[in-house]
Order: structure tokens, then C-alpha cells, then sequence
């Protein structure tokens, strides 16, 4: 114990208090609530990765350290990946590094490309590390809302804002298509602009790019790093937590030059070192699974956002339509309600459901202050259940 007034957390994350995430799944277990809050599946991902896990563990693959930047069948496969999908070429033994989960690629690229004072722009509303990750390596956020439009039904960028958003400290633009929580996915117009944009101000670029399998009704994921003059500016980072439905893995990737890659790597190796030995492998696998896994995967939470979607119109939100990831951000307003932290603090109480306020994902204290995320990746049973259970919240 200390006697001294200082604060003990530093001044850097002084404004960081629990993640919401960790709030509302407390919430959930406390009340017995349905958690259709932190986005995890209630589902386990394909039975022949988990196998090749427990083999993993068995033969000893992965018990020990391994390699720094990751064991080479899986820096091979999300070599392979990257290439099958959207015919970007990286090096498996230079151009990818393999994290703790994305969580940890988002921290090691920030730490190691962000000077103190350096401005980086995110869009709002974020998601929450990217602003704890921004202040931990002494940078300035700088927002950039994405606003929902009326006509499209879409949380949309402003490419003016964006623009002018930009100034001689911009260091990089820390972009997330699918976007966590409105769903949005970058059409291929908006992600030009944004290239040009980079280039033009010669910006470094992180690109989250986690729910790039989770995407809907045509639309179209396209890495930021395919657009001219961004291979050289671009670090890519994903995960297979949302693709293969084994969040608590935490197996997630970094990929870019050479030059980009030993400089995350070069944080990253302080951060952890390594993790999740046997889960490699056992990830290195499901990155070769067919097409078939794919497009199974993405027809069936496609199914769940339409079961989830209508249950919430029925009770009375306003639905903004996801094209990607599985969230579905609503607005509360038809309830007479402005306020969506206080909402979701008395959603279990008021109908046994949980749900995300995506206020706090927002600088701009206006900006979100009645929406509210839902996430569908749980199963149709516990959709029906909370669907009946919103009802009872009739306006
Ligand atoms: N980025 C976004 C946009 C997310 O929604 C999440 C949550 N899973 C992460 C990163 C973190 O991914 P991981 O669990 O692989 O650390
Ligand atoms: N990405 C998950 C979500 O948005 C949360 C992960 C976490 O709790 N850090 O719900």
C-alpha cells in the first residue's frame, strides 16, 4: 500500500476502468441472463480442429516455447490463406507473425509504430482496446465517426471527414472492415479513398480485419493491403476466434513487409514472447479447411442475424441491418429511452437479456448515446428465448 497521493494506475490509462465486455458478462452470470452481450459463439468451432488440437497436445507439438514468430505450418497456412483468398503474397518466414489473439497484434503494431504524441485516427464508435492501446503507446486519438444513414440502412464513413481528419502528425489510420459494433463492411469505393488517402499523406495503416469471413448478403471483404501503394503501408491483422469459434485460443496473426512485421514483432516479443503452443497447429489446419466450412459458416450466422433481427423488431428497436461480423446494433429511442448504458444495466432485470451500450465505444458523448449491440452468434434456441423475452419491453 502506498501513502503517497499519486494515483497508482498511470495517467496513460487513467480513463480505462473494466472493459465492458467483462461488466456485461458479469451482469449476465449474476443475473442468469441470456448474454447477447461480449461476442463469443455458445457453440464450439468444427470438431476436427478441435481433434487436432487435443493431438497437438498429446504428441507434444507446441508444449514447449515455441518459435518466436510463430510455428512455421501456421505462418505457412495464413500465408497460404492470404494468398488463396485475396492473391496477396507474404513471406511465411518474414511477412507473419503469429499473436495472442488479434488483441495482442492490435497492442504490439500500435506500440511499435506509434511515437508519443503521434496522432492516430480510428473510426468511432471503436472498438474498446483501440483506444487503450492508442493511449498505452502515448499516441492521440483522433476520431472519426461513422454515422448511420437513413437511405442505406448503414453505418457509412465520411470520406470529407476522414480528409480532413488528417493532419502533419497523423502517424496511421487504424482501420477495423467488417466493422465491430455497426456491422458495416467497407465497400470497395470507400476503402480506395482511403488508400489514396494514405498514400497521398504517406499514413502507415493497421488494418483489424477479424470478421473477414463474417460477411453477408454479397458483400464483399476486401483487404485494405490489395489497393495499390498499401502492401508497403499496411499491417493486416486477424484472428481465429471469429472464424473458427474457439475465442478462448486466442490465435491471432499479423501479416505485411518484412520491414512493418520485425518492427510489430519487435514489441510483440515483450509483450508475450509466444503463446498457445498446440492451438497453432490445431489453427494451422482449420485455415486449410474447404470452402465448404466457409460458406456453411457464414449461411448459418447469416440465418441467426435474420432470427435476431426480427425478434428485435418485433420488441420495438430500430435495427441497423449488419453486412458483417455478428452484431447487430439497434437504436433504443422507440422505447422512450436515451440512455444505453443505463438501458443495458437494467436489461436483465427489465426482460433476463443482455446487451452491449455501444455509447462507450464513442468520444463523442452525443454521437451513440442510444444505441445498443446484440450479438447472434448463439444458438437458435437461445435466439427464439430472447427474442420472447424482448418483448416484454414493448414501447
Ligand atoms: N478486433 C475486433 C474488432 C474484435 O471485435 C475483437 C474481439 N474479438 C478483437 C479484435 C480481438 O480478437 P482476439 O480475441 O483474437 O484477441
Ligand atoms: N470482441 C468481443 C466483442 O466485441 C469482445 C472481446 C473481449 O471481451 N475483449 O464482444
Amino acid at each position: 500500500m502506498t501513502s503517497s497521493a499519486r494515483p497508482l494506475l498511470n495517467r496513460r490509462l487513467a480513463e480505462f476502468g473494466t472493459t465492458i465486455f467483462a461488466e456485461m458478462s458479469a451482469l449476465a452470470l449474476s443475473t442468469g441472463a441470456i448474454n447477447l452481450g461480449q461476442g463469443f459463439p455458445d457453440t464450439d468451432g468444427p470438431e476436427e480442429v478441435r481433434e487436432a488440437a487435443v493431438r497437438a497436445l498429446r504428441d507434444g507439438r507446441g508444449n514447449q516455447y515455441p518459435p518466436g514468430p510463430g510455428v512455421p505450418e501456421l505462418r505457412t497456412a495464413v500465408a497460404a490463406h492470404q494468398l488463396r483468398r485475396y492473391g496477396l503474397s507474404y513471406d511465411p518466414d518474414t511477412e507473419v507473425l503469429v499473436t495472442a489473439g488479434a488483441t495482442e497484434a492490435i497492442a504490439a503494431s500500435l506500440l511499435a509504430l506509434v511515437e508519443p504524441g503521434d496522432e492516430v485516427i480510428a473510426f468511432e464508435p471503436y472498438y474498446d482496446s483501440y483506444a487503450a492501446c492508442i493511449a498505452m503507446a502515448g499516441g492521440r486519438r483522433v476520431p472519426v465517426t461513422l454515422r448511420a444513414h437513413e437511405d442505406e440502412g448503414r453505418f457509412r464513413l465520411d470520406l470529407d471527414e476522414l480528409r480532413d481528419a488528417v493532419t502533419d502528425r497523423t502517424r496511421l489510420l487504424l482501420i477495423n472492415t467488417p466493422h465491430n459494433p455497426t456491422g458495416t463492411v467497407l465497400t470497395r469505393e470507400e476503402l480506395a479513398a482511403i488508400a489514396e488517402l494514405a498514400v497521398e499523406r504517406d499514413l502507415l495503416v493497421v488494418t483489424d480485419e477479424v470478421y473477414e469471413h463474417l460477411v453477408f448478403d454479397g458483400a464483399e471483404h476486401v483487404p485494405l493491403a490489395t489497393f495499390p501503394g498499401m502492401r508497403e503501408r499496411t499491417v493486416t491483422i486477424s484472428s481465429s476466434g471469429k472464424t473458427f469459434s474457439f475465442t478462448g485460443w486466442k490465435v491471432g496473426w499479423v501479416t505485411g513487409t518484412q520491414e512493418l512485421v520485425t518492427a510489430v514483432r519487435t514489441a510483440k516479443q515483450y509483450l508475450t514472447y509466444v503463446s498457445a503452443g498446440p492451438f497453432q497447429y490445431a489453427i494451422a489446419e482449420a485455415l486449410s479447411l474447404p470452402d465448404s466450412y466457409f460458406d456453411g459458416f457464414r449461411a448459418d450466422l447469416r440465418r441467426k442475424r435474420d432470427l435476431l433481427g426480427d425478434g428485435l423488431r418485433t420488441a420495438g428497436f430500430e435495427v441497423y441491418q449488419p453486412r458483417g461480423t455478428y452484431f447487430i446494433t439497434t437504436d433504443i429511442t422507440p422505447f422512450g429511452e436515451k440512455d444505453a448504458h443505463r438501458f443495458c444495466r437494467a436489461l436483465p432485470e427489465r426482460c433476463g437479456v443482455v446487451a452491449i451500450p455501444n455509447s462507450v465505444f464513442y468520444d463523442d458523448p452525443d454521437a451513440g448515446r442510444s444505441q445498443v449491440r446484440f450479438a447472434f452468434c448463439k444458438r437458435d434456441d437461445v435466439l427464439h428465448e430472447a427474442a420472447v423475452r424482448l418483448r416484454r419491453l414493448a414501447p
